[in-house]
């Protein structure tokens, strides 16, 4: 399984390359009932207590031989993000090194925050210049049910160590928050009072920015809904209250323009797609977009990757996805 892979485009980072530290199968410290990579299987919040399948030499080797072929150019970022929770690796600050030494970069990492109460996590966090950390819920009994955390993780500590690593941390710190509808579990973080709360810890805890999203991809629990438009543009008026000019919405609301395509290889191109859909389940425009290359392409390499059996289709509101259907038993989209 590939370290380095992409670029994706991302709505925060613009064009971006990705290093999964984390491959599968998805390991985290949550189980989000939103999550695009379906159910956790291995929850932990202690990077001591994982195996970390992906060490430095390995992103050195991946990296060195990504920027021979194909440089840095058009590249907006380097992002740890990728299969599971990133801050489980215990060589973070290692590789964000390498990064920062092979490529004239900006490094961002995407966390779930959930083991930042760890004063080693903190310390290996130190060396990004972007930290984008989730906070989707305002208080212990709705971040349970939405992050379903490692039963030893309290929102207490989660929020201690989000305020610790803020006093130490140089780059830019955003806050993520995705906010959906659940009628069994009845949440709807849409709500003003939960908009409200939200945006005074985000502003308690000192980030610099907040990113508004919703569900756009298909959730681990099916009956999870996403907010609408207006309530998306609601919550961005109610956060900008409290900290005015620092609150972007993250969907089709604000679309980057698609970057210019090129040509690959077919073969090249399967094998980039396998890499890019075990960590974002997509559509061929998405795919399109993300790899840089024509929709026809896409569609010509989905359609021979179905046949031989290694991604299947499926529909999520009204759009067709696209997931890997591996012959590994340890991975997680079986
Ligand atoms: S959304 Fe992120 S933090 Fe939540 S379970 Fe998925 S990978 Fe983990």
């Amino acid at each position: 399984m590939a370290v380095v892979y992409g670029p994706v485009p991302s709505w925060r980072l613009g064009k971006s390359l990705g290093v999964d530290p984390m491959p599968p199968p998805k390991t985290c410290i949550y189980d989000c009932i939103y999550c695009q990579l379906g159910p956790t299987r291995v929850k932990e919040f202690d990077p001591k207590a994982v195996v970390a399948k992906v060490k430095p030499e390995s992103l050195a080797l991946e990296l060195s031989s990504y920027l021979k072929k194909r440089g840095s150019a058009g590249i907006d970022y380097v992002t740890f993000s990728g299969s599971g929770e990133p801050a489980l690796n215990p060589y973070l600050g290692e590789m964000v090194g390498i990064v920062k030494g092979m490529v004239d970069l900006p490094v961002a990492l995407l966390t779930s925050a959930g083991n930042l109460f760890l004063p080693e996590v903190r310390d290996e966090l130190l060396g990004f210049d972007v930290v984008v950390a989730k906070l989707d819920a305002p208080e212990e009994c709705s971040f349970k049910l939405i992050n379903r955390p490692h039963p030893k993780v309290r929102f207490d500590e989660v929020l201690e160590g989000l305020k610790e690593f803020r006093k130490g941390f140089r780059g830019i710190l955003a806050a993520e928050v995705m906010l959906l509808k659940e009628d069994r579990l009845g949440l709807d973080t849409s709500k003003d009072e939960c908009l409200s709360a939200l945006a005074e810890l985000a502003k308690e805890l000192g980030f610099d920015e907040v990113h508004l999203g919703t569900v756009i991809r298909p959730p681990a629990i099916p009956t999870v809904r996403r907010v609408s438009d207006d309530e998306l543009l609601k919550a961005e008026g109610l956060f900008e209250e409290l900290m005015p000019r620092h609150v972007t919405i993250l969907s089709p609301l604000h679309p980057r323009p698609p970057k210019p395509y090129e040509l690959k290889g077919i073969e090249g191109l399967k094998d980039e797609i396998l890499s890019f859909l075990v960590r974002r389940p997509s559509r061929a425009k998405g795919l399109s977009l993300g790899l840089g290359v024509s929709l026809k392409e896409v569609e010509r390499a989905l359609g021979e990757l179905e046949s031989e059996g290694l991604v299947s289709s499926y529909e999520y509101m009204g759009s067709v996805f696209y997931k890997p259907k591996l012959t590994n038993p340890s991975n997680p989209f079986k």
